[in-house]
C-alpha cells in the first residue's frame, strides 16, 4: 500500500509550451520510501476549487538523484494539469504517493532488441527507461514509437533526438506527427505505420511496450500477430 508524504516544488519549467516539469525533492530521511525504478509513478494529490484530485503521474527521471521529476501534460482546463502549468511554483508542496509500478521493464537482460509505442505524455516512463539505458551502457537496441501533433509539442522531442542522433546503434526513434511534415509518417499511428517500421525493423523483438489508447493497443494486438510477434512479448497499459 503506497503512502502519502509532503514533498517540495524545487522546480517548474516548460518542457514545451503545453507541458511541465515538476521536480520535487526527496529529502534523505524519505529516500528509501521514493527509491524508484524507471517505469514507475505516483499519486499526486491536490484539493483544486474545492475538489480533491487525485491524478497518476510516471516519473521521467532516472533514480539516485534525490529528486523525482514529473513531466505533466495540459489535456484541458481546471484539472491538475492545468494547475501545474499556471499555478504551481517552486516551495509550494504537493503530497506525492510512494512510487508504484507502471510499465514492467525487465531490468534482468542488458541487451535486448525493444520495441516502444507512445502517444504525447505516454513518453514520460519510457523516456526515464532510455535515460537509464544509456547512463547503464545497456547494449539494448531500443525503436520508440512516437505521436503527437508536431515537433514542438512533443515532450523531450530535443533530447530524444539527440540520443538517436549519438547512439545510432542502441536507440531509434520514429516521429508520426498529425499536424507536420517533418516527422518519419505524417497522421496517426496505424497498423501501416507499424507494418512498415516493422519491416525496416525486422522483427525479433524481445519486449514490446505501448502506452496509449485501446484503440492503438487492438491496432498492435494484430499487427504483432501478423509478424508473427508472440503477443505475450507485449505490454502495455490503456491511457486515453
Ligand atoms: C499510470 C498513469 C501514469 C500517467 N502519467 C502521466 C504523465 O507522466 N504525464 C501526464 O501528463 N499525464 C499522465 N497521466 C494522466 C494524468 O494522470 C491525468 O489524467 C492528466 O494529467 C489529466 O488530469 P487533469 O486533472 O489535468 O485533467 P482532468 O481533471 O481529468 O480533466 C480536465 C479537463 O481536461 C479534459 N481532458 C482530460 N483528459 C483529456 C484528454 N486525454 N484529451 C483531451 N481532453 C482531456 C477533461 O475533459 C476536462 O475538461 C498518467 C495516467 C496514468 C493512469
Amino acid at each position: 500500500m503506497s503512502q502519502f508524504y509532503s514533498l517540495k516544488v524545487t522546480e517548474v519549467k516548460p518542457i514545451t509550451p503545453e507541458s511541465v516539469s515538476v521536480s520535487l525533492e526527496i529529502p534523505a530521511d524519505l529516500e528509501e520510501q521514493f527509491s524508484f525504478m524507471p517505469g514507475q509513478f505516483v499519486m499526486v494529490e491536490k484539493v483544486i476549487n474545492g475538489e480533491n484530485l487525485r491524478r497518476y503521474y510516471s516519473i521521467y527521471n532516472t533514480p539516485g538523484e534525490n529528486v523525482i521529476k514529473l513531466g505533466i501534460k495540459l489535456k484541458g482546463k481546471d484539472g491538475f494539469a492545468d494547475y501545474a502549468m499556471h499555478s504551481l511554483q517552486k516551495g509550494d508542496t504537493l503530497q506525492v504517493s510512494t512510487p508504484m509500478n507502471d510499465v514492467a521493464f525487465d531490468f534482468s537482460k542488458s541487451s535486448q532488441k525493444i520495441m516502444a509505442i507512445t502517444i504525447g505524455s505516454g513518453i514520460t516512463p519510457f523516456y526515464s527507461y532510455i535515460q537509464y539505458m544509456m547512463q547503464h551502457h545497456f547494449q539494448h537496441y531500443f525503436v520508440l514509437v512516437f505521436g503527437d501533433e508536431n515537433p514542438e509539442k512533443t515532450m523531450f522531442y530535443s533530447e530524444l533526438q539527440e540520443y538517436a542522433r549519438t547512439s545510432p546503434g542502441n536507440f531509434k526513434m520514429y516521429n508520426i506527427f498529425s499536424k507536420d511534415d517533418s516527422g518519419d509518417y505524417r497522421g496517426r499511428i496505424n497498423a501501416d505505420i507499424l507494418q512498415d517500421i516493422l519491416q525496416k525493423e525486422g522483427a525479433g523483438f524481445d519486449a514490446v511496450y505501448m502506452i496509449g489508447p485501446d484503440d492503438l493497443k487492438k491496432t498492435l494486438v494484430q499487427v504483432l500477430a501478423d509478424s508473427g510477434i508472440d503477443e505475450a512479448k507485449l505490454h502495455y497499459r490503456i491511457y486515453s
